[in-house]
């Protein structure tokens, strides 16, 4: 085993690239934007679309293993690269983790408490769904939303629901319970591929205008809470036959029962700290996951804070810099525009 191709060329792909040079594999990423990201430190770039059969069969030809770095990878592009070489994390994770409904039924299939949900496909079921949880819910598309996009929040019986369904674009959507929780945490695990399972502590995570601000770590839960989210990530990674790491989002209510929110089939914003506070970072243990190799046990050795820098947020660099024990990662973005992840930087504690 030599190359690793890596599907999607963010700062995602930039991190694995560098963790899997450590190692001395070469990686190969398949990205139709030029100069992206990962493309600036990997071996090679293929400037395709995703799903581009020409571009798919030559990445199964120049890589021994494919993995990918977002969770909107075609599924059938997966499944084609799939048929000539092993794909990790396997191509189910990408269907379960595409649609909101879908993964919330894979998730209560395995035993893992999410929000009560309705599927919506149009305002009259919208407005009976609203009537079923009192006025109360989160509004999302069922596909392709990310840090918050493509959603609309329910507070009350009063909240005028008239024309929500179109002005969420008429795609398939699903109200969602409100949950009234305490705190949002996550945890980051890993599967390799002889099945071992070792999992990071929870971080826990602040949002800002629906994107990551900080995670910190350790969260402010019990070891019950720890337990139960290290718990259902090994339920969850177990019934994928899952090889990689995996992100779990979870809603923590004031007892400390957790609500699962989401699954991101790769590696997760919410454990970048794991390049500062752990000896094998997230980005390493989902390389060596998917190359075969032994798995990290996730040892963290500091407590520490990781906090995104976000469009202008990268005007700070040079107080961060200044910064004791604090590890700044750039991710070789040249225009800062509002809502890009620029970089991030992890402070010890
Ligand atoms: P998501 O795109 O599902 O990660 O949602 C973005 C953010 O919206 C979450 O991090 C929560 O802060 C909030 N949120 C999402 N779903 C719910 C829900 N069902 N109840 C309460 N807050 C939610």
């Amino acid at each position: 085993m030599r190359t690793i191709g890596i599907i999607g060329g963010g700062q995602l792909g930039r991190m694995l690239a560098m963790a899997a040079a450590r190692l001395n594999f070469r990686t190969i990423i398949l990205e139709p934007q030029v100069d992206c990201p990962a493309a600036q430190v990997a071996n090679g770039q293929i400037v395709a679309a995703y799903d581009d059969p020409a571009a798919l069969e030559r990445l199964a030809a120049e890589c021994d293993v494919v993995t990918y770095e977002f969770e909107n990878v075609p599924v059938s592009a997966a499944e084609m690269l799939a048929r000539a070489r092993p794909v990790y994390p396997p191509p189910k994770a990408l269907a379960v983790s595409q649609d909101r409904v879908s993964e919330k039924q894979f998730l209560n299939g395995c035993g893992i408490e999410t929000a009560r949900f309705h599927a919506i496909d149009s305002q009259e079921q919208l407005e009976q769904a609203l009537a079923d949880f009192s006025g109360k819910g989160v509004l999302k598309t069922r596909r392709l939303g990310y840090d918050g996009k493509g959603q609309r929040v329910f507070k009350g019986a009063s909240d005028n629901a008239t024309g929500a369904y179109a002005a969420l674009g008429g795609v398939p959507l699903v109200l969602e319970s409100f949950v009234a929780f305490e705190r949002e945490i996550s945890i980051i695990a890993a599967r390799g591929t002889d099945g071992t399972i070792a999992c990071y502590d929870p971080a826990e995570n602040i949002h800002r205008q629906g994107i990551l601000h900080t995670s910190t770590v350790p969260a402010s839960i019990n070891e019950a809470t720890a337990e139960a989210a290290r718990l259902a990530a090994t339920a969850i990674l177990t019934a994928l036959g899952y090889v990689g790491v995996i992100g779990v989002e979870f809603f923590a209510l004031a007892d400390g029962t957790l609500i699962a929110n989401e699954i991101a089939p790769r590696v997760h914003n919410s454990g970048h700290w794991t390049e500062a506070a752990c000896v094998v970072s997230q980005f390493e243990q989902h390389i060596r996951a998917v190359a075969g190799l032994p798995l990290s046990d996730g040892a963290r050795h500091s407590d520490c804070v990781m906090q995104n820098l976000i469009g202008d947020d990268i005007d700070d660099l040079p107080v961060w810099l200044a910064k004791p024990n604090t590890l700044v990662h750039l991710y070789g973005k040249t225009e800062a525009r509002p809502g890009r992840k620029m970089g991030h930087v992890t402070w010890l504690a």
